[in-house]
């Protein structure tokens, strides 16, 4: 009853206007199969190149429309997404995160190309992997025979370490942040986190673009706050099978994330204020980072450092626990950005050694 259970994919994103009108600004990102290849040039005069290799689960091009092999919307959902819909279904939690520096496509992979206005996703292909997980996921309730089924949704922001609400009724983001607690047998939870009863895709679409505005609403009040928070779309599924008496339930929580960005701290930052949240975004990547390696030590008892920050606190089930993980790292195809691209690609590398065991949350007397 176990299964490898941790996917790692790698989307390039294509030039921007900003990079293509950069003089001397070229792609050097190259994909074969599986593999992943950066090209940089060395010495002088340009004419010597060396090549970094990765190799992951999946790379999805996405510069050229035009070209055959370009990645949709729709490929990295039915590649990521589905899989971790099926695991749902079958009692499994699953949890997909965004990983990447800011601007290199997470928001796009996760939401859309404008995550306020997700209208319809039959004539929006810029539709990212979260409205398709959820439309698939009522679709699939739509057809269950002999079982009954209700979903429960979440969405918070984690943003200096503090949780925020971006369902919560009124001015959220003026409350104080949200507490997170130990349950005995559940894990870790949020203390006061509104969570929605939802019966269609049309009402999990609405509270998805309440949370989005409320995303874009604090991003704009405070400066910056959109690249340094992380984002966390959580799903409830409760599949009820057969008649009462004797049939079983199966719960599955399903974690939508994408991760505050990876840059690191530059000389920049002078403030306090940004040195503050710097320090606090680096404490949950960095953490993230050790939780991934002392997950990928094959030593036994290796210490896993889960409280040492809030996002690993509350993603504990889905790194290495009861879930099934899959990570979409995005990069930029621009020589101008190669160190972060390079530091993205090997956190990316270390992530797909994680071997995880699932296991089914089922209840027979619930
Ligand atoms: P991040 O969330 O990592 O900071 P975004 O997702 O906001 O980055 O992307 C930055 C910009 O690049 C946005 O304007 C977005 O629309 C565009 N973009 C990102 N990925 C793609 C893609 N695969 N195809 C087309 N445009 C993209
Ligand atoms: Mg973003």
């Amino acid at each position: 009853d176990e299964i490898s259970n941790l996917t790692v994919a790698v989307r390039i994103r294509p030039m921007n206007s900003r990079e293509l009108a950069c003089i001397g600004a070229v792609d050097i990102v190259k994909v074969c199969d599986d593999q992943l290849i950066i090209r940089t040039q060395i010495g002088s005069n340009g004419n010597m190149s060396t090549d970094h290799v990765f190799h992951y689960d999946h790379v999805f091009w996405s510069c050229d429309e035009l070209n055959p092999k370009y990645a949709t919307q729709e490929d990295i959902f039915r590649t990521l997404g589905d899989p971790l819909l099926d695991s749902a279904f079958r009692g499994y939690n699953a949890c997909l995160f965004a990983y990447g520096q800011t601007g290199s496509g997470k928001s796009y992979s996760m939401m859309g190309k404008n995550m306020c206005e997700i209208i319809d996703i039959d004539s929006q292909q810029f539709t990212g992997i979260t409205p398709r997980f959820c439309r698939n996921l009522f679709d699939r309730i739509s057809k269950l025979e002999n079982s009954a089924a209700s979903v429960e949704v979440s969405y918070f922001e984690i943003y200096n370490e503090k949780i925020h609400d971006l369902l919560a009724n009124s001015n959220a983001m003026n409350r104080a942040p949200l507490k997170v607690r130990e349950h005995p047998e559940l894990g870790p939870y949020i203390v006061d986190l509104s969570v929605h009863v939802v019966k269609s895709y049309k009402e999990l679409r609405n509270w998805l673009l309440i949370g989005n505005k409320n995303r874009a609403t604090a991003a704009t009040v405070m400066n910056e706050k959109s690249s340094r928070s992380h984002s966390i779309f959580s799903i409830e599924l409760c599949l009820s099978e057969g008649l009462i008496e004797e049939g079983s339930s199966r719960r599955s929580r399903v974690s939508l994330v994408d991760l505050a960005g990876s840059e690191r701290l530059g000389n920049s930052h002078n403030t306090e204020e940004k040195i503050r949240e710097g320090v606090c975004i680096n404490k949950s990547l960095l953490t993230l980072g050790k939780v991934i390696s002392a997950l990928s030590d094959q030593k036994k008892n290796q210490f896993v450092p889960y409280r040492d920050s809030v996002l690993t606190w509350l993603l504990r089930e889905s790194l290495g626990g009861n879930s099934l993980t899959s990570m979409l790292a995005t990069i930029s195809p621009a020589n101008t950005h190669l160190d972060e691209t390079l530091a993205t690609l090997r956190y990316a590398c270390q992530a797909r050694s994680i071997i995880n065991r699932a296991r089914v949350n089922e209840n027979p007397h619930d």
